[in-house]
């Protein structure tokens, strides 16, 4: 059998999807970026075969993606990530919706997409000017709470009353704003939905200049935290289709790409 290696080196976490010749995702692996790239990215595939059983020559073909994808010399190709995540996203949600706008939120960045009715990305927008908006956001506001990343989304439900506007348009200034509301005796609780809600109106901005359209999909880390899907569906009014892995979607969609690439190659070279 003939694998496919998606990698998508992300600011935050390295991911990693290995799909079969059927484009069936048979594994994945997440592991931190840290600050060596190339190094983790390739002890995590390593990993990751191991754990599949797979020998690495199965592995016939190899796309890059993501923020780092340039310093992973050994793909056989590299991919913009906006390319990669639409195409994770339509074949991750294809059982369930037609994919015409992602809402993708990473550690350093947060993105709109819109795609036509082929799939094909029409538009894009991109904030990576300022971390409001963003994972890395969420992990100051964990920190500052001392709650863990992955708690953020229970306490969200657990708050009372109208949620807390955070009115800063700047991470910094936000997160003093956080620390000012917890010294004026604000529960964690109501601070975090408060936060929820502050990165939803960003993100339904960001959604509205490339154009909602239904369909709509959202993936990266944040992804995983229900208080914040539950902020923008609010913020949004419609309902958006989360992943069972948010986090693997771009890489997913890589390996797709790589599977097609090396079918084409196949193909063109009898
Ligand atoms: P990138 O592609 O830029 O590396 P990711 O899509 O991997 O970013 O998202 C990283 C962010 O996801 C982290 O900064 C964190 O805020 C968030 N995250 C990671 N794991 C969880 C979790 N279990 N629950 C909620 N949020 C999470």
């Amino acid at each position: 059998m003939n694998y496919f290696a998606g990698i998508d080196i992300g600011s935050t976490a390295i991911k990693i999807a290995i799909t079969d010749e059927n484009k069936s995702l048979v594994g994945h692996k997440i592991s931190a970026s840290g600050s060596m790239f190339y190094k983790y990215a390739q002890e995590s595939l390593e990993a990751l075969l191991s754990e599949l059983n797979i020998d690495k020559k199965d592995v016939v073909y190899t796309v890059a993606t993501g923020y780092g994808r340039k310093l992973f010399k050994e793909a056989d190709e590299n991919i913009s990530e906006i390319t990669a995540n639409a195409i994770g996203a339509r074949a991750a949600a294809k059982e369930y919706c037609d994919v015409k706008t992602i809402i993708n939120i990473g550690g350093q960045d947060s993105k709109a997409i819109s795609l036509d009715d082929d799939g094909n990305v029409t538009n894009f927008v991109m904030n990576d000017r300022c971390a409001a908006g963003t994972g890395k956001f969420l992990d100051a506001c964990a920190m500052n709470l001392e709650i863990n990343i992955d708690e953020l989304g229970e306490r969200h439900f657990q708050a009372t009353g109208t949620p807390l506007s955070i009115n800063s348009t700047c991470a910094v200034f936000a997160e003093s704003e956080i620390i000012g509301l917890l010294g004026n005796n604000h529960s964690v609780e109501d601070i975090v939905c408060g936060v929820h809600y502050s990165i939803a109106k960003r993100i339904v901005k960001l959604v509205k200049r490339v154009g909602l359209k239904e369909g709509i999909y959202f993936d990266g880390g944040p992804a995983l935290n229900k208080g914040l899907v539950h902020a923008i569906e609010n913020e949004i009014s419609r309902k958006i289709f989360i992943p069972q892995y948010p986090q693997i979607t771009t890489s997913y969609g890589a390996s797709i790409i790589g599977c097609e690439s090396y079918m084409y190659q196949i193909k063109n070279a009898i």
